[in-house]
């Protein structure tokens, strides 16, 4: 069993240490948040003040961050990873976050001895709840493979997706889709909607038809059809619309550099910008329906 450095406990890292702890391993947990702190306490992890006293002794860090700058800052700050955890400990990035840091951290962490692999996940926080969390792990394979030996608890799928980066790559590419597909059933439902179809019955032929998505049986933005929908909740976050705004955005700067058209995930980005821009980045991604139905939310 490890003991195990987990910095940043929010929607996602909170149900992943359960699992972590329900599997045996000992987790000492770190964020700028008092309140996300108390709430993973209460589920076993060992709340501690710093990342310093974080990493003392661990056998691997985990980041589970929003953005690129939080993880670049938690790993390079002078009150960092890199400044104090032992070379041995092997560091795992979990966050959703753009190539060029990812590119970064893995050459500092290379330069300074350590492993260091990219291992974004998919599954909202109900897969992380349920401990069936796709992962997709970039970097060397020896480091890999001892991530995954610490993963399995938190996860359904283990996938080794190759060089460094390449976890990363595969995350930006699946949460556009995923996006696109929130953008489509959103559509899909107001429509169905107004052609008289009862909500429900609309819900169980696309699930069974051609427009089944993950999006479709886990996010649909209509209340009371699907049960892990934040539609039940009023949209309470399970994933923002900032840090889907931040992933479709990822998606497009890669779109950029490598010179591929993205015309699709374009409308579906201006979408989540709306959000933002009308004060609701906080709430959950699945409001994108509001620009279909304005009257939602
Ligand atoms: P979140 O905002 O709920 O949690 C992030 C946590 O990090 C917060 O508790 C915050 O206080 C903490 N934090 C920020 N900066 C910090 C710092 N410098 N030091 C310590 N703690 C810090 O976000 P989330 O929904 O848990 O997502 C985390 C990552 O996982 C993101 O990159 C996201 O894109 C990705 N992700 C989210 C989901 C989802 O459904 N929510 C699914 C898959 C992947």
């Amino acid at each position: 069993m490890a003991t195990v450095a987990w910095i940043g406990l929010g929607h996602m890292g909170t149900p992943m240490t359960a699992n972590l702890i329900k599997n045996g391993h000992t987790v000492h947990g770190y964020d700028l948040n008092p309140e996300a702190l108390d709430l993973a306490a209460a589920h076993g992890v060992i709340p501690v003040a710093s990342i310093a006293e974080a990493v003392r002794g661990a056998d691997a860090v985990f980041t589970m961050l929003p953005k690129g700058e939080h993880v670049l800052a938690v790993y390079q700050g002078a009150d960092g990873v890199f400044a104090h955890a032992e070379t041995s400990t092997l560091l795992v990035d979990s966050s959703t976050i753009d190539m060029d840091s990812a590119a970064l951290l893995h050459s500092s962490a290379r330069e300074r001895g350590f492993r260091f692999v990219d291992a974004p996940v998919s599954g909202g926080t109900s897969g992380a709840a349920l401990g069936t969390l796709t992962f997709m792990i970039g970097g060397e394979p020896d480091a890999v493979d001892t991530a995954a030996g610490i993963i399995e608890a938190m996860s359904g799928n283990i996938i080794r997706t190759g060089r460094a980066t390449s976890g990363q790559a595969a995350k930006i590419c699946n949460n556009m889709m995923l996006l696109i597909n929130l953008a489509a059933c959103s559509e899909g439902a107001v429509l169905a909607g107004r052609l008289g179809l009862d909500p429900k019955v609309f819900w169980k032929v696309a699930s069974v038809s051609s427009a089944d998505s993950w999006a479709l049986r886990t996010w649909y933005p209509v209340p009371g059809i699907v049960e892990t929908s934040a539609a039940n909740n009023g949209f309470a976050p399970t994933f923002t619309a900032d840090l889907a705004n931040k992933d479709i955005g990822l998606a497009l700067r890669a779109g950029e550099s490598t010179n591929t058209p993205l015309p699709t995930a374009t409308i579906v980005a201006a979408q989540l910008q709306e959000l933002i821009d009308t004060g609701l980045g906080g709430r959950d991604c699945s409001l994108i329906i509001k620009h279909i139905d304005p009257a939602v939310g």
